[in-house]
């Protein structure tokens, strides 16, 4: 049977050594998976991580984004940092620590100011026929997808998967039309607001304001500005009443984010897309919420690999064997041991399924084989 490679170091350091340092053991596994070869020379690389949000600070550090860049210039490739959403995101990134100084590389919006400068891409998929892949990652010519693992409100997890398919497409194109909200709510489907249910807290206006301020409470009435909204659904998400609802489907979810993520990849020679994930502050939502919970289980590593399905896969596995931490949403949930529902039974989602769709569309292979680096 065939399998990928996914060479993994852990988050331990087990000697009063740099050797046994995190960042060491990260540059020692790029050098193992000889990352050198998949950096294209004299063309520019995104190194696409995410920025982050209000609030949200639990991202890949600008300390671990540096060893990608220096790692990219070394191979004589060309790195730029990015991520995608407005203009907001550029002062987020720098809050977060992410400046053209800390990581050594210039620090760019991937759909411009305004989120909007996309490159529409035909997927040949079923559900998401087009999308808009962000402008500066249409244009690269080879990507390192850095990835923050961690839960997700409607896919249960988000890792290499997520960070191509929702983070490397704009919330709109210059037409106005919603190229990332087609995965997270179906198509053009109308929001329904339940007046009767709606205590009128201002949670799902408040949520709306980081990024689209598509939402207003007026004369006790929630207005939503249609064209503003890039149908994110989380205001849906957040409303505690059930009194906002859209048409959200989780497996409709993972399928659109594989449809998009074929067709970010198409884009690219596929040699020159390397997939990094920090199984790190394992917290269990995504990093564009407006918070950032305290961690599901302890620090497991880095896993860096050519297949964004098994890199997946593998943190997956990972994430399995650990024992859920006394203080976080998995206790609150009353998981309290480790085991391949661990997470599911935490997130109240299957976070496998963009796994198992992701394989069945040809984005890789389920199965790998796991390679410890450790000094
Ligand atoms: S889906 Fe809701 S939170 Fe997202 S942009 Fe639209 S109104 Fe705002
Ligand atoms: S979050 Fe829900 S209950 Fe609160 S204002 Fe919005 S719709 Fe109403």
């Amino acid at each position: 049977m065939k399998k990928s490679k996914v060479f993994y170091t852990n988050a331990r350091s087990l000697h009063y050594r740099y050797a046994y340092s995190l960042t060491s053991k990260i540059k020692r596994l790029m050098e193992v998976f000889e990352f050198h070869e998949h950096i294209p020379a004299n063309k520019k690389v995104a190194v696409k991580t995410h920025f982050g949000s209000v609030g949200a600070f639990r991202i890949v550090r600008p300390t671990f984004l540096r060893i990608m860049t220096d790692a990219v210039k070394e191979a004589k490739g060309i790195p730029f940092v990015t991520d995608t959403g407005g203009l907001d995101k550029l002062g987020i990134a720098a809050q977060n620590g992410i400046t053209e100084l800390s990581v050594g590389a210039p620090v760019l919006l991937a759909g411009g100011i305004k989120d909007f400068d996309c490159v529409m891409v035909k997927t040949g998929g079923e559900l998401v026929k087009e999308i808009g892949v962000a402008g500066a990652i249409y244009d690269a010519d080879g990507m390192i997808v850095v990835s923050h693992s961690k839960g997700h409100i409607q896919a249960g997890y988000g890792g290499a998967i997520k960070n191509v398919s929702m983070g490397c497409v704009t919330s709109k194109n210059r037409n106005g039309e919603n190229q990332r909200g087609q995965m997270h709510a179906r198509g053009e489907t109308p929001f329904h607001w339940d007046e009767n249910l709606c205590t009128l807290c201002g949670q799902c206006v408040e949520i709306c304001s980081y990024l689209s301020h598509a939402l207003k409470i007026e004369d006790k009435k929630l207005i939503m500005n249609k064209n503003k909204c890039w149908r994110c659904g989380r205001c849906v998400r957040a409303c505690p009443t059930g009194a906002l609802s859209v048409d959200m489907d989780e497996e409709a979810f993972a399928k659109g984010m594989t449809e998009a993520m074929k067709a970010v990849l198409s884009t690219f020679d596929p040699r020159y897309v390397v997939y990094i994930n920090f199984v790190m502050e394992f917290q269990p939502e995504c990093d564009c919420m407006p918070m950032a919970d305290t961690p599901i289980i302890q620090d497991q590593g880095v896993l860096i690999s050519a297949d964004p399905v098994a890199i997946d896969a593998a943190t997956l596995d990972l994430v399995a064997k650990a024992v859920p931490l006394h203080q976080s949403r998995a206790e609150e949930h009353k998981v309290r041991s480790a085991g391949p529902d661990m997470l599911q039974k935490t997130m109240g989602r299957d976070p496998w399924r963009q796994v198992v769709l992701g394989e069945k569309i040809g984005l890789g292979i389920r199965q790998y084989d796991l390679i410890q680096i450790e000094p």
